[in-house]
């Protein structure tokens, strides 16, 4: 590359290359036509549609290879960059036209990778081929465009990134994130990382693809060791949105403001193309959208810059395809300055500013040609066209390339033009503050957004925590009340049981006070016991000796009685004695009534015992009688079984004489036989009479026989009936017997009955005896009581008399002292038999209480125990409810703590601003240093990678 070419730069159109897929399923199941031609098969470069040709840099036909279209469309700009100029390649088309195919394809797959895969392919192997001396650091940046909006793709927190430009004032995407990266693979997984990002932000990525634009950007810094020549170059990837009208896709709403904004930036790209292709046009909408801003220096600027139209062939799209590639044609005729990206010496610069100079004055001169020109105009005056400046094309594209490009020169332009200039400089100054700004403000948005759903998670998080712990809160206090309800009703128990103890307590106090005053009572008593039985005893003897006296006197006075009862009256003594007797009889004769009535009822218990014993003792007789006539039979069956005995042994004898007369028959029989056998043989001639003899004998025989037979059977019963008797004559025995020995203990019992009853009667009689004597005794003393009684009427009557008559203080008062005496002893007896009685029962109920005690202090022991226990488990349960409590008040200030830090930086956001995050300064990448990729170094061994985050304002002046 010389030097000139470095200065002027190469003026080159942007490349436009035209694309159609083949008709895909769902246009051929449509029946959909294909509707391009391509009317030259050998010359690539037209195709026509509807019958309108169009012509392109380039045509690829449905059936390319993707390596023929990185061969044709993107193979030379590699060079270009790794020379140092910009370049671009976009792809423009309707969604589903294929661009995402031709920019990425398939990624991995050596025949279906798109563009960017091979170009970054392509670029190392570059350098792998290139000079020792030069160095490269290659880095990369990834985001897209949404609804104008840049998101990193490379970092999800940058969501809304600004465009600022450079020193040279290039545009350039502030703060994207940038990697450095050594070898293709390391590309590929940022891309990977890249579209991971972009699937993670979006629910319909298709959607959202066919929506944003996707921009890949690559920048290769060289640098020759030697000469300390450097070169930048910079390359941006683009996947446009769908080109599509929004009418189409019948979007409504928020999809249609969408659709819009997208429409926008595709608008204000196309609006970009047409100024640019309009030469007349000085102002280029740039700054319409984000996306041409990204794009100025590929579009009229400094890039090489291709265009892939894609294209449906279909005729259903055939609308869309017309307008893709009237866009194409426009584009084509956009004409770029291309130039080495070189730092310059100041030498370099120098030479420039004099050239520049030079331009300059030329300028102005043909500028104030026009201006006379004008004058001329204005003044009214016709200019002919001979008259009539023309404009030099080269000094006035050159002049708004410088505009555009370098730093401010000293050109003296007019006042009123330089003002505007300075006017718009300040104006985009402005816009790029703002700019950044809202970037600043989004991402900051984009924080707090993150940081609240933080919070929320925490306030829900805590607010669980909350519940739980007012749950548990619940529970404790539940459980505290359970315990204080428990404890109360312990302490009631306990209050009672201390009251009851108490009341025990003074009760036995009281009772033993009680015992004590009653046994100083008794004490008390007992010497006045004591005192009273000695009076007593005195009194006893007084009346034992009064009592003699009085029988003397009674025996005296009974005595005396019929021969006094005139002279009564003479003894005044001897009266008043009989008087005091009086009563004392009364009450022996009383005892002796009670006595009686005793021994009466007692002789009656007699008399009804006697009479039951008499009617047992008939009884016993009765039935000794039956017992005799029993008896009595049974010796009368006995002899008659004695006399039958007789008669059977009689008859056996008989029997047995029989027998032996027949034997002694039988034998004499036998003898004749034998004499007649003798007389046989003596005369055995005679026959007949032997044979009459024999029958004779033989008749005998059987006859005898006969006899003999039935003489046994006789002989036979006669013995079994004897020893049937014989049975029967040893049972009856022993009946006879045992009767016997009943009869005698019959015997012996009524004899034994009958001495009682003789006792019985003679006990009777005897209590007949005393009766008739008690009876006679008791008429005797009811007589003799009559006649004392008649006596003391008679006394009393006498005695009233005299009493009368004689002086009333004579007498004394003996007996009635006495009298009240005894009634106070047995008053007194009775208190202390009562006194006793109820000290037995204090003393039993002190051994009761004493034996309870042990008891109750034992249960107040074990409630005393419970209570402390349930003290404690209280103590712990508040413990822990403070805790608790403790907790939740650090997790609630923390919480207010953490709201208050945002609300602060919510109010502190301009502070922030004042400080906004450069690129490079970015603290998240972990980069220690910068790749440094060298050429001729083959084969390529990648360094360990180290990768560093670094300004991308570093940029080198051109
Ligand atoms: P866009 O990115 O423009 O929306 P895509 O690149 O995603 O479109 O293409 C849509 C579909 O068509 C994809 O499945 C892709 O594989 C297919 N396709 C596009 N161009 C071609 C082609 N030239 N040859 C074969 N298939 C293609
Ligand atoms: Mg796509």
């Amino acid at each position: 590359m010389s030097g000139e070419d470095v200065e002027k730069g190469n003026e080159d159109s942007i490349k436009v290359v035209a694309r159609f897929r083949p008709l895909n399923d769902s246009e051929e199941r449509a029946g959909s036509k294909f509707i391009v031609t391509f009317p030259h098969s050998k010359d690539d470069s037209q195709v026509s549609i509807g019958g309108k040709v169009y012509q392109f840099d380039s045509i690829l036909k449905p059936n390319v290879t993707q390596e023929k279209v990185y061969n044709t469309a993107a193979r030379d700009i590699v060079k270009d960059v790794l020379n140092g100029y910009n370049g671009t390649i976009f792809a423009y088309g309707q969604t589903s036209s294929g661009k995402t195919h031709t920019m990425e394809g398939v990624i991995g797959d050596p025949n279906l990778q798109g563009i960017i895969p091979r170009i970054i392919s392509d670029i190392f192997n570059h350098i792998y081929n290139m000079e020792e001396n030069l160095e490269f650091h290659i880095k990369v940046s990834y985001f897209e465009i949404y609804m104008d909006k840049i998101r990193d793709l490379l970092d999800v927190s940058k969501v809304n990134l600004a465009v600022h430009e450079d020193k040279n004032r290039v545009p350039f995407v502030k703060g994207a994130t940038e990697r450095f990266v050594s070898s293709p693979e390391e590309v590929f997984e940022v891309i990977e990382m890249g579209k991971s990002n972009r699937h993670v932000a979006v629910t319909n990525m298709n959607e959202h693809s066919s929506r944003s634009h996707s921009v890949f950007l690559i920048q290769v810094k060289q640098e020759n060791i030697e000469s300390q020549k450097k070169l930048l170059g910079k390359l941006y990837l683009v996947d446009l949105a769908g080109s599509e009208k929004v009418s189409k896709t019948g979007a409504e709403g928020s999809v249609l403001d969408e659709a819009k904004n997208i429409n926008k930036s595709l608008s204000a790209l196309g609006n970009v193309i047409s100024a640019l292709a309009d030469n007349t046009k000085t102002h280029i909408p740039y700054r319409d959208s984000k996306l041409t801003r990204i794009l100025q220096e590929s579009l009229g600027g400094n890039a090489r810059t291709t265009i892939v139209i894609c294209c449906s062939p279909a005729s259903f799209n055939e609308a869309e395809t017309k307008s893709t590639l009237d866009f194409g044609r426009r584009a084509k005729t956009v004409k770029n300055v291309v130039t080495v990206n070189e730092e310059l010496t100041a030498e370099e610069w120098k030479r420039r500013y004099e050239k520049e100079k030079e331009k300059v004055t030329k300028l102005k001169a043909q500028l104030e040609k026009m201006e006379l020109e004008l004058g001329r105009w204005r003044a009214g005056e016709s200019v002919s066209s001979d008259e009539q400046v023309t404009i030099d094309m080269e000094a006035s594209s050159t002049s708004q390339q410088l505009s555009q490009i370098l730093v401010p020169t000293t050109v003296a332009v007019d006042g009123d033009a330089a003002e505007w200039a300075r006017e718009r400089e300040r104006l985009y100054q402005n816009l790029d503050e703002k700019d950044d700004e809202i970037n600043h403000q989004s991402q900051l948005v984009e924080k707090l957004k993150e940081q609240m759903l933080e919070q929320e998670e925490l306030i829900s998080s805590t607010r669980r925590d909350y519940e739980l712990l007012q749950s548990e809160m619940t529970r404790l206090t539940d459980e505290n009340e359970k315990a204080k309800e428990e404890v109360k009703e312990v302490l009631q128990a306990l209050e009672e049981l201390a009251v009851n103890y108490d009341q025990k307590t003074e009760e036995v106090e009281r009772k033993s006070k009680e015992n004590e005053s009653l046994s100083e009572e008794i004490v008390q008593k007992q010497t006045s016991l004591n005192s009273a039985t000695s009076e007593l005893q005195t009194v006893k003897d007084s009346q034992l000796h009064q009592k003699k006296r009085i029988n003397e006197m009674l025996v005296s006075l009974l005595k005396d009685l019929n021969e006094v009862g005139t002279i009564i009256g003479t003894s005044n003594d001897a009266m008043k004695n009989l008087g005091d007797v009086e009563g004392k009889v009364e009450e022996e004769f009383t005892v002796a009534r009670l006595y009686i009535s005793k021994m009466r009822s007692e002789v009656k218990n007699l008399a009804q015992r006697c009479s039951t014993l008499e009617t047992a003792q008939s009884t016993f007789r009765g039935q000794i009688d039956e017992r005799e006539k029993e008896l009595n039979e049974c010796k009368l069956l006995i002899t008659q079984h004695e006399a039958k005995m007789k008669s059977l042994s009689q008859s056996m004898k008989d029997g047995e004489s029989k027998k032996r007369s027949l034997e002694e028959q039988v034998d004499s029989l036998n003898e004749e036989v034998a004499r007649l056998k003798a007389v046989s043989k003596v005369s055995e001639q005679d026959g007949h009479i032997k044979e009459v003899l024999e029958k004779q004998i033989d008749e005998h025989r059987e006859q005898h026989q006969k006899q003999l037979t039935t003489l046994r059977d006789e002989i036979l019963e006669k013995q079994q009936q004897i020893d049937n008797l014989k049975d029967e004559n040893q049972k009856l025995t022993v009946t006879e017997e045992q009767v016997k020995a009943e009869y005698e203990k019959l015997k012996a019992e009524v004899v034994e009955k009958t001495e009682k009853l003789n006792e019985l009667t003679t006990i009777h009689e005897r209590k007949e005896q005393a009766r008739q004597d008690l009876k006679g005794l008791e008429e005797t003393v009811a007589k003799e009581l009559q006649t004392l009684h008649n006596l003391r009427k008679l006394f009393v009557q006498d005695l009233q008399t005299r009493v009368k008559k004689s002086a009333s203080g004579e007498e004394t008062d003996e007996s009635g002292g006495s009298l009240a005496q005894k009634q106070k002893i047995q008053f007194l007896e009775n208190n202390l038999d009562q006194l006793t009685k109820v000290h037995k029962q204090l003393v039993r109920d002190n051994a009761d209480l004493r034996c309870e005690l042990p008891k109750l202090e034992k249960r107040l022991r074990a409630t005393m125990e419970r209570v402390k226990a349930l003290e404690t488990a209280l103590k712990e349960a508040k413990e822990g409810a403070m805790k608790d409590r403790k907790r939740y008040q650090q997790e609630v200030d923390r919480i207010k703590e953490a709201v208050r830090q945002k609300n602060l930086a919510r109010r502190g956001n301009a502070a922030q601003i004042a400080k906004p995050i450069r690129a490079g300064h970015a603290p998240q990448v972990n980069h220690a240093s910068t790749p440094v990729i060298r050429g001729g170094m083959q084969p390529y061994q990648p360094p360990a990678v180290q990768k560093r985050a670094m300004t991308s304002s570093a940029h080198m002046g051109r």
